[in-house]
């Protein structure tokens, strides 16, 4: 799960909600009996059990949450969703994950007409391949500054203009360019898009076929301080195995401080702050740093795993081929630091709220009769590990991208009470945000949007492997207006959850947990899903949204 709210200092309260577009469903009060509390909140209590250990991909707590998981879709009516090569069917998507687990401690040495400098790893930059290469060697290539690294064509925009990357080195700028200024140039404003975020950069530093990429971090851009990268130097890098054994990718992958960037860009008789501006205004063009080179070695050990996402479905009556999916990951950290002697982190909150809530919204879309459009329920493995079960849905999807109607994903289901507000992370992208504002009215609640845009947590899980295809995709969060204590109480909760047991052995079930309010937030996800699988719309994305021109690509 993500640091929601985290920096939100305040829920921004924007009004009603635009609802300019046209919803077509009327997703109030719908057939059968409603989620049960006791049901989910004993389904929760299993998967965050010891006996569960942490549910990591990989090993016992995977074998235990898998065949726990394949048990309760079949109780609930579904069917397994995955079809074999064989003709068979399986609940099951087999993936297999690479480990890379850095061997040395690799030096950047920059060098130029004053000499060779090297720098520290971990301390001035950090670096990694995902290159399923154990050595992988990059000596003296050029540097070149590309602003943000951007090619976004629907703006207008590419900071690779003009240069042929093959064996050059890539100098990045985190966030996008409208991010310093606020005024939209495409990117909309203050709030961060998928080019701001640094996987993105990476992968395009990979499609100009650089030898390397490095971004330079800065605190306020990249929403987290250096200490967050900084300390990601040690332990095992994972990554789905990809088709080309990432061979598309940069041949190293990184990022450096800003003052190692500020003193890089002096050597080259450059000014950091000049160039930074002029990235941020349409027309940048690459900019060679001087003479200045670039050389580091990697030497890594790689191992698989194999993992698996759970897929089940209820198909449709009249029109099983067009899909509404549910999804959530599974997975948490397994065992981790002890605290006080515990040393299982059971992920409670994160996540098996959100894959229990998928167990019972089966249930519930079951008992309540099957509908129109099939409804398929996907838990997700190794979102922990950098959401790499939906990066693997992504490149082997199960149910056709331009035939799936939306995306629904769930990722820390409100443990707190019940709330006035539920947050739409991202909201202003599709018209799904119409769809839940109309739900949440008939039910007498509100939508809030997304409190801090600019920190990007739009992209920072699964659903973003979803959108890639095309598919509009809701992502909520849960409310901060509580009905005992108010916002004040909300935040206090919000931000002890965050200091007390965000990826702790902590996030246990305790006699704390009120999970009505979560109950009411899925209820709107119900009726939301339940609207699109009886009828007959398709939810269109935003004109301005970034994952629009994959749709349309699609077909769609
Ligand atoms: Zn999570």
């Amino acid at each position: 799960m993500i640091l929601r709210h985290l920096l939100a200092a305040a829920v921004i309260a924007v009004g009603a909600c635009a609802t300019s577009a046209t919803p077509t469903v009327d997703n109030s009060a719908f057939a059968g009996p409603p989620l049960s509390a006791e049901a989910y909140l004993a389904h929760v209590r299993t998967l965050a059990s010891d006996e569960f250990e942490g549910r990591a991909p990989g090993g016992n707590g995977e074998r235990l949450t898998v065949e726990y998981l394949e048990r309760m879709f079949a109780a609930a009516g579904l069917e397994p969703g995955v079809r074999l090569p064989n003709g068979q069917r399986s609940w099951r998507q087999e993936a297999e994950l690479s480990a890379a687990t850095l061997l040395n401690e690799p030096v950047l040495t920059i060098a130029g007409a004053d000499g060779a400098r090297p720098y520290v790893y971990g301390q001035d930059f950090t670096a990694w391949t995902r290159r399923l290469e154990e050595n992988v060697d990059i000596a003296n290539a050029e540097l070149v500054f590309v602003g943000y690294g951007i090619v976004a064509p629907e703006a207008g925009w590419n900071d690779y203009e003009g240069i042929d990357m093959r064996g050059r080195i890539a100098v990045i700028l985190v966030n996008d360019p409208d991010f310093d200024t606020g005024d939209d140039r495409g990117f909309g404003g203050r709030a961060m898009t998928y080019y701001g975020r640094w996987t993105y950069k990476f992968e395009e530093a990979g499609r100009q076929g650089a030898a390397g990429a490095i971004i330079v971090h800065q605190t306020a851009p990249a929403s987290y301080p250096w200490a967050v990268i900084g300390s990601r130097v040690s332990g095992p890098r994972f990554d789905i195995v990809r088709a080309d054994r990432g061979a598309s990718r940069a041949g190293f992958e990184g990022w450096m401080q800003e003052g190692l960037a500020r003193e890089t860009f002096t050597r080259a008789g450059l000014d950091f702050d000049q160039l930074r501006q002029r990235a941020q205004t349409q027309g940048f063009r690459p900019v060679r740093l001087g003479s200045l080179t670039g050389s580091i070695a990697l030497q890594t050990r790689l191992e698989t795993t194999r993992t698996s996402n759970v897929v089940g479905v209820l198909p449709g009556t009249t029109r099983p081929d067009e899909t509404i999916l549910y999804s959530a990951h599974w997975d948490h950290l397994g065992r981790c630091s002890p605290i006080d002697g515990d040393d299982i982190c059971n992920g409670a909150l994160d996540n098996a709220t959100g894959t229990a809530a998928l167990i019972e919204l089966a249930r519930r879309y079951s008992a309540a009769g099957r509908a129109e459009r099939s409804v398929a329920f996907i838990a997700l493995t190794a979102e922990e590990q950098g959401l790499l079960g939906a990066l693997y849905y992504q490149q082997h999807p199960v149910f056709e991208p331009r035939n799936t109607v939306a995306a629904i994903n769930m990722d820390g289901i409100n443990h707190m009470g019940p709330t006035r507000d539920i947050e739409v992370v991202g909201f202003g992208k599709s018209e799904m945000d119409d769809l839940i504002v109309r739900a949440a009215e008939a039910r007498g609640r509100r939508v809030e949007p997304d409190s801090s845009p600019e920190a990007g947590y739009f992209y920072r899980s699964d659903h973003l492997h979803f959108a890639q295809l095309g598919i509009p995709v809701l992502y909520t969060s849960n409310g901060i207006d509580m009905l005992q204590g108010g916002r004040e109480r909300g935040q206090a909760l919000n931000a002890a959850y965050v200091a007390n047991d965000y990826h702790k052995p902590s996030d246990e079930v305790t006699d704390a947990w009120d999970v009505s309010g979560g109950i009411q937030d899925l209820e709107l996800l119900y009726d939301v899903g339940r609207g699109l699988a009886d009828g007959s719309s398709w939810p269109q994305w935003r004109a301005n949204a970034e994952f629009r021109a994959a749709r349309e690509a699609s077909g769609r």
